[in-house]
């Protein structure tokens, strides 16, 4: 009783929250206008190549929490599991130096797309450097705020779970058997696409590309398959509601077993941790251990109201902070910012570009330039004397007319890398591959 008596003497109240305090609030990051992200994962080994990473603590700014994100991802390792560690452990290290130091964070979440490119494709350059034959599909998701940023190649999808049960895909399967846009880029490049042989004749399992007998179409390693399986990922960028929503990340263990729908319906109300147990053990239960299986659960919860916080008034001071609040982006021209409503519906969608095409994702606003010099190379990030480099639209492949500084500022290894995956030529003489290996992991993945 006591209390109650002191909410409602005024002489009690807690001091107004001034409007000036809540702008900084929202313009700072503060972390009551933030959602709370809560994760939870789960795994059910058989391979042992599945890895996951879970880093909820994330700085933009070293030292300033107002700036946190927070960072998921699967490795879906095949034929080893060096090129799901070391991805594992350098990924993010390598996306997060793509991105010029000093930005805000709109600018940095709008050179987070480009920036997820460069990573992966440099990871990639790196892993090959050592010459092991293992390959991962990644799916990496930065969570900061209300948006959602997913990057993938290969088939561990993730999923958005939203409040009223609409379930989205933020990821694109790169299955050759599901996927004919990458069948027709893969085939253009250089690589064939085919059904094992087995003797006699006989066509068994998925579409796979030869030489090396992989299904998927992109990843990171597989340096013996060849340079048309490429590192460039789908990324796709969202914000949601206020509402806040369910994240999925998950190996294809979960998804050969359970379609989107159901296991966001086997899991809805539960808290992440347990949520992602039960989305494993569903998995199990329609179609046992087949293959590694790997689960991620992040919720984005809306924060409590704040009793302090009262009606903004007078209106034109509303009408500014909802201007700040909901202000229309600066439009990112080399890449495809959108701003429409997807299906989703209250979802907002803020990007999405798939091209394996790398000129394309690392456009020549790449913003790299405007803070590191024109002779930083975009996807290495090592700085190059003026003639050791190359613009990516450089060369006798492209246009005579083309001008020396158009397009993504690249070093010669990681032209040669772009020039490779474009099926122009190979970026470095081939591992010898085991092929026994290969055949045993290709008998291993058929189901
Ligand atoms: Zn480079």
């Amino acid at each position: 009783m006591t209390d109650v008596r002191q909410r409602r003497d005024p002489s009690m109240r807690p001091p107004l929250v001034p409007l000036a305090t809540l702008i900084g609030r929202e313009l700072h990051g503060d972390k009551s206008e933030k959602p709370t992200v809560k994760c939870g994962h789960h795994a059910f080994a058989k391979r042992g190549e599945d890895y996951f990473l879970v880093k909820p603590d994330c700085l933009r700014i070293p030292g300033n929490p107002s700036s946190s994100f927070s960072v998921f991802a699967i490795f879906d390792g095949h034929n080893g599991v060096s090129a799901a560690v070391f991805t594992k452990e350098h990924l993010l290290d390598n996306v997060m130096s793509a991105i010029p130091p000093g930005l805000g964070r709109e600018e940095w979440l709008q050179a987070l797309p480009q920036a997820l490119v460069a990573g992966f494709v440099r990871t990639d350059i790196d892993f090959q450097r050592k010459g092991e034959t293992s390959g991962t599909t990644v799916t990496l998701v930065v969570v900061d705020g209300w948006t959602v940023t997913v990057a993938s190649v290969g088939d561990s999808r993730c999923i958005l779970d939203t409040q009223g049960g609409v379930v989205s895909l933020l990821t694109v399967d790169h299955r050759l058997e599901e996927n004919a846009e990458e069948r027709e880029r893969v085939t253009a490049s250089g690589g064939e696409v085919g059904r094992l042989n087995l003797s006699g004749g006989q066509e068994v399992g998925p579409l796979r590309c030869w030489p090396g007998g992989l299904c998927l179409s992109r990843s990171i390693g597989d340096t013996d398959v060849g340079e048309f399986i490429v590192p460039i990922p789908h990324v796709k960028q969202v914000k949601l509601s206020r509402a806040g929503g369910r994240l999925i990340i998950a190996s294809d263990g979960i998804w050969d077993a359970l379609s989107s729908e159901m296991a966001a319906k086997a899991c809805r109300g539960i808290p992440a941790e347990l949520a992602a147990k039960l989305v494993v053990k569903e998995a199990l239960r329609k179609s046992g251990l087949k293959d590694d299986t790997t689960c991620v659960i992040v919720d984005i919860v809306p924060p409590p109201p704040d009793p302090l916080i009262l009606p903004l008034s007078p209106k034109k001071h509303q009408n500014k902070f909802t201007s700040l609040l909901f202000g229309r982006k600066s439009q990112n021209t080399a890449g495809k910012h959108t701003n429409k409503l997807s299906s989703v519906g209250v979802v907002e969608e803020l990007f999405e570009e798939g091209s394996a095409i790398l000129e394309e994702r690392l456009g020549k606003n790449f913003p790299l330039k405007a803070n590191s010099g024109p002779f930083r190379c975009a996807i290495c990030q090592v700085d190059q004397t003026p003639n050791e480099g190359l613009s990516a639209t450089v060369g006798s492949y492209f246009s005579p007319t083309s001008k020396p500084q158009e397009g993504p500022y690249l070093c010669v290894e990681c032209r040669r890398k772009k020039d490779a995956m474009e099926g122009k030529r190979r970026s470095r003489t081939t591992v010898s591959s085991n092929d026994s290996v290969i055949f045993q992991e290709i008998l291993l993945s058929i189901r």
